[in-house]
Parts: structure tokens; C-alpha cells; sequence
């Protein structure tokens, strides 16, 4: 049974070079890292090696990557440092973010903290006049917290006209990097931004691997307490393989990036042509064909009874594919994002996300398909 995975923005495959770099780690090299003897002392350098790879690819100091266990951890850490150590009583954030944002951002903005989502455009792009004015009305200091690219549909932030409005409010920002980090370029020294985050599993490292990026210019008090690892800020023996593969899957993916990128970008652009030509009822969510993230298209056809079980048919058909973010792959509850975008009722929505791997045939194979289930 041949399988088509389209749901790269969920999660990607591991790639065999990061598994090699990976697989000493699981075997030989198994030391503590906090161990003072010569099996410790080759595990920590692998750690601080790989911190330097990270920090060098992101044009960032060592001492500014922290490595977390994924998007999850650091959009949660940032988040909760902002409110606790660094004065911010309002979060802005939008109402399209992921959950471990969104969840994050409702669990701490109570009590003595508020917040507040930025209006949206018709194409799904955050209304900056609109976050401008928000900023300006809070006397007391913000937190921004707005991702770079949307896992759904593709919108991509203009990540410095935030960060500039945000240094002019003295509000501190941080952006969910997640499916951005290995799949673009980051200059973090010229991007004015607080924190961001990053996770491994979405450009073919390992999951349960991330990092977050602190600023130099900020002090926050330590997020795990216990041991003096990450600097005394996340204590815990290290997940030693998991940030050996986030390092070599990052180096892979900035090597590859300018042939990965516009292999990638080819076939969004395929689908979205092939589905208009064999498909007149199909439509696009967000800013498709414009700033937005070359690995993933979100499709819109008209809700049928045949058609609302399309990511049934489409797994029993072997193409994987999702409703909206992994959480809501199969069982369709409704994406919130979608619903936040176009709250049409009437329509059903596919999410396909690309990788390296996939191949235009596999896109003929599912348009094919597609044209039954609608
Ligand atoms: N943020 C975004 C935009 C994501 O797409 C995801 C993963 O789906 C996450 C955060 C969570 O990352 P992780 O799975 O590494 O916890």
C-alpha cells in the first residue's frame, strides 16, 4: 500500500542523515551530560556544539538558545516569563494562533493581566493599523505574541513591522517561529524580537525537540526548576539526541534551502493550478498566492454530504491530509482559524502541506481522487 503524506505541517519524517547524527547518542555516547568523567564530558560537548550550530544559523549568541521539548514548551515559557518577570499586564495576540498559544495566552491573562486579539484583514493578514492602536491605549506594558507563519493557512506575518511597532510601544515580542524555523532564513540579530520559538519535527529533525530564543537584552528567571541545566533555566537531564537531530536537521534544511524552497513552492503553485482547472467549485483560505508560506495550501469546496467526509474518504484512499492543525486531523471538530478567516458554514476545508518528498504525480493521484469526494 503506497501511501501520500500530505500533512507536512503536522509533523515531517526524519531524515536518515539526522538519524545517523543522532544514533551514536542512543548507543555509545550515552553519558550525563552533568557528569564530570569522560563519557559526560563527550555528551556535553555534543550539547554545546549544537547550541552553536543553532545559535550560528539563526545569527544569534549561544547563550540566547535554550532548548526546550518543542513549540509547545517555548510558546508556553515565553509567554508565562513575559507576565511573571517582565511587567507586561496586557497580551495582544490573534485569534488564528495555535492552541499553545492561544490556551496559554487565555491561562495567563487573568486576574491583574488582560488581553486582546488584533483585527484581521479579509485575507486572513494581521491588521498592524489596528495593532498599533492597541498598543498605544495600554499604558501599563505589553506582550505581543503573534506567529510568523499561520500552520493553516499559510499567512506569513511581517515579522519586523510588528517588532518595530513593539520597540516603539516598549512592548516585548514574541513570535511562534514554528513553521518558519528550517524552512526560511532567520537573521535573528536583525529581527527585532524577543523570543522566538522553534520545533524540530516540522523540517525532518526529531520530535519532542525544540528551542526557545531569549533575547540578550532580557533577564528571565529560570522555567524548570530543579538541576543547573540550559544555564540553570530548565533543569532536567538533557534530551542529548533530540537537540543533536534539531541541530543537524537545521543545518540540513538552510544548506538545502534554496533548492528545497523552490522545489516546494513548485508544487503548492501545481496543486493550487490543478485544482482550479479540474475543480471550478474550489476555493482558498488566507493569502495563498501572496506572503504566504510556500509549504501549505488550504482548500475550501462546498459542503455535500459526500464532501464532509472527505478526510475519511481521503484516508481510506491512502492520502493523508488534515481538517486544520493536527489536533483536529480526522475527526473534524471545525478549525478555529477557519472559522476565524471565512465562517462559511457551507464549506469544508483540507489542509495539504508539502515536503521535500513529495512529488507532482503523488498531487495528480490526489486531485484525481479529490474530484470523486466532492
Ligand atoms: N505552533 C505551531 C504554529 C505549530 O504548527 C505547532 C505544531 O503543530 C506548535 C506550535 C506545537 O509544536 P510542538 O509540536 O513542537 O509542541
Amino acid at each position: 500500500m503506497n501511501r501520500i503524506y500530505f500533512d507536512n505541517a503536522a509533523t515531517t519524517p526524519l531524515d536518515k542523515e539526522v538519524l545517523d547524527a543522532m544514533l551514536p547518542y542512543l548507543t555509545t555516547h550515552f553519558g550525563n551530560p552533568s557528569s564530570i568523567y569522560s563519557y559526560g564530558r563527550e555528551t556535553r560537548l555534543a550539547i554545546e556544539t549544537a547550541r552553536k550550530t543553532v545559535a550560528k544559523l539563526l545569527n544569534a549568541h549561544p547563550g540566547e538558545i535554550f532548548f526546550t521539548s518543542g513549540g509547545t514548551e517555548s510558546n508556553n515559557t515565553a509567554i508565562a516569563s513575559a507576565v511573571r518577570d517582565l511587567g507586561c499586564k496586557h497580551i495582544i495576540s490573534s485569534p488564528i494562533e495555535h492552541h499553545a498559544v492561544l490556551h496559554t495566552v487565555e491561562h495567563y491573562g487573568s486576574d491583574d493581566v488582560t488581553y486582546s486579539y488584533v483585527k484581521l484583514l479579509s485575507d486572513g493578514h494581521v491588521d498592524l493599523e489596528d495593532l498599533e492602536e492597541q498598543l498605544a491605549s495600554h499604558e501599563d506594558r505589553c506582550l505581543v505574541t503573534l506567529m510568523h507563519a499561520n500552520n493553516e493557512i499559510g499567512n506569513l506575518l511581517d515579522i519586523n513591522a510588528v517588532g518595530n511597532l513593539c520597540k516603539k510601544y516598549n512592548a516585548i515580542f514574541h513570535s511562534d517561529c514554528v513553521q518558519t524555523v528550517g524552512h526560511y532564513p532567520i537573521d535573528l540579530r536583525k529581527t527585532p524580537v524577543h523570543f522566538i520559538s522553534g520545533s524540530g519535527h516540522k523540517f525532518h529533525g526529531p520530535k519532542g525537540s525544540g528551542i526557545l530564543y531569549v533575547n540578550d537584552n532580557i533577564k528571565i528567571h529560570p522555567f524548570i526548576l530543579g538541576g543547573g541545566q540550559e544555564r540553570n533555566m530548565r533543569a532536567g537531564t538533557e534530551n542529548l539526541y533530540g537537540i543533536v537531530g534539531f541541530a543537524r536537521a537545521l543545518e540540513i534544511a538552510m544548506k538545502d534551502y534554496e533548492k528545497d524552497s523552490a522545489y516546494i513552492q513548485s508544487l503548492k503553485t501545481y496543486i493550487i493550478d490543478a485544482l482550479r482547472k479540474n475543480m471550478k467549485c474550489v476555493s482558498f483560505n488566507g493569502d495563498a498566492e501572496g506572503k504566504s508560506l510556500y509549504t501549505v495550501v488550504s482548500a475550501s469546496f462546498p459542503k455535500t454530504e459526500k464532501s464532509e467526509m472527505i478526510l475519511f474518504n481521503l484516508d481510506i484512499n491512502h492520502i493523508c491530509a488534515s481538517g486544520g492543525s493536527a489536533c483536529t486531523s480526522g475527526a473534524d471538530q471545525g478549525s478555529h482559524v477557519i472559522r476565524a478567516i471565512n465562517n462559511n458554514p457551507n464549506l469544508v476545508t483540507v489542509r495539504f502541506s508539502f515536503s521535500k518528498y513529495n512529488t507532482k504525480e503523488e498531487i495528480d493521484t490526489v486531485v484525481e481522487k479529490l474530484k470523486e469526494l466532492v
